[in-house]
């Protein structure tokens, strides 16, 4: 498949078009387009997925625009993947206007991908673990899944992802009590940001603060202990000491085989959603019931695609 080698050899272009192709709904890409994906999981799965998350106007794009050039720069190849769950509404993704991320957006060893969200899981796109594995295929180390919404879309990215960052503004005390427990929950590490100027001493603070509220959370079942941390994208402050964290979080959880069980924990979730989705609520359950979901769950596991697996049901 021509696509699928131009996509191994590291052709922006292709990728795009691997992932249109992927993300359409007529039944004819579908078939191509589950021949693209599973030759490019032969060749995927060796990367970190990042989440990053949190309010509008936390800082998310210029901190991945710091983030990313950072990563360039040391020479990883960085893919974006940006969801916006508010482009159901403008019928565009605003979000992932690259004009947001300039630099990153003109750099060759990094690839942004505005994903137009389907109105699926609240902001997630459907296709965006689809997404992730062309990038994987196409040589891209780091692979950054950016949204922001509320609840689902986030704790979504979470099982899209091996690590979760939130990024979050220093206020004035109270802060915490805006930020929803079931997102402090699933993140890895919280970033304050914008510490820079008067704001500095704030986001210390405030550092403080999370760092105290993570406390009173369970140990996560990774065996990692969130990290706080404060930091400034326009000062390239902080940025460093952030890869250098998720670079230990990757060596624990691959060494301890938590990575691999998260994945495989993930592709399940997955083939329960697309089942619901492709099926209904009614089957879904009826496979719950009669043990047969077990069964699925194996032919996942063992390399089936999910539009294999539901077309064949
Ligand atoms: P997003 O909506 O979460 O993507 O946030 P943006 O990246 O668009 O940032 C929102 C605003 O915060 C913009 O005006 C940025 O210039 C500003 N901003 C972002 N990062 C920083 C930072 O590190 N320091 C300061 N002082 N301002 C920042």
């Amino acid at each position: 498949m021509k696509l699928f080698k131009d996509i191994l050899n590291g052709n922006i272009s292709a990728l795009s078009k691997g992932i249109t192709l992927v993300e359409s709904s007529l039944n004819k890409d579908k078939i191509l387009a589950n021949k693209l994906i599973k030759l490019c999981l032969t060749k995927s799965g060796k990367s970190i997925r990042i989440g990053i998350t949190g309010i509008p106007g936390v800082g998310k794009s210029t901190f991945i625009e710091t983030f990313g050039k950072y990563l360039t720069n040391i020479g990883k190849k960085v893919a974006v993947l940006t969801i916006d769950p508010s482009s159901e509404k403008t019928k565009g993704s605003i979000l992932g206007d690259k004009s947001r991320m300039n630099q990153l957006a003109i750099d060759k060893n990094a690839f942004i991908r505005p994903s137009p969200n389907n109105g699926v899981l609240g902001g997630i796109n459907d296709k965006t673990k689809e997404s992730i594995v062309l990038c994987e295929a196409a040589g891209f180390e780091v692979i950054i899944i950016e949204t922001v919404g509320s609840g689902q879309s986030e704790i979504s990215a979470s099982n899209l992802t091996d690590f979760l960052l939130l990024l979050v503004l220093s206020g004035a005390g109270d802060e915490l009590q805006g930020i929803k427990r079931g997102i402090m929950e699933k993140a890895d590490m919280v970033a304050i940001t914008k510490s820079d100027g008067d704001n500095i001493q704030k986001a210390l603070e405030s550092s403080l603060n999370y760092k105290r509220a993570l406390h009173f959370f369970n140990e996560k079942n990774n065996g990692w202990i969130p990290k706080v941390i404060t930091c400034s994208a326009i000062k390239n402050t902080g940025i460093k000491n952030i890869y250098k964290t998720i670079l230990e979080f990757d060596t624990k959880v691959s060494n301890s085989g938590w990575k691999n069980i998260n994945r495989n924990q993930q592709k399940i979730y997955w083939l329960h959603s697309d089942i619901k989705n492709e099926l209904g609520n009614k089957k879904y359950h009826e496979f719950v019931e009669n043990g047969k979901i077990k069964f699925l769950e194996k032919k996942c596991l063992s390399g089936n695609t999910n539009f294999e697996i539901v077309s064949n049901i």
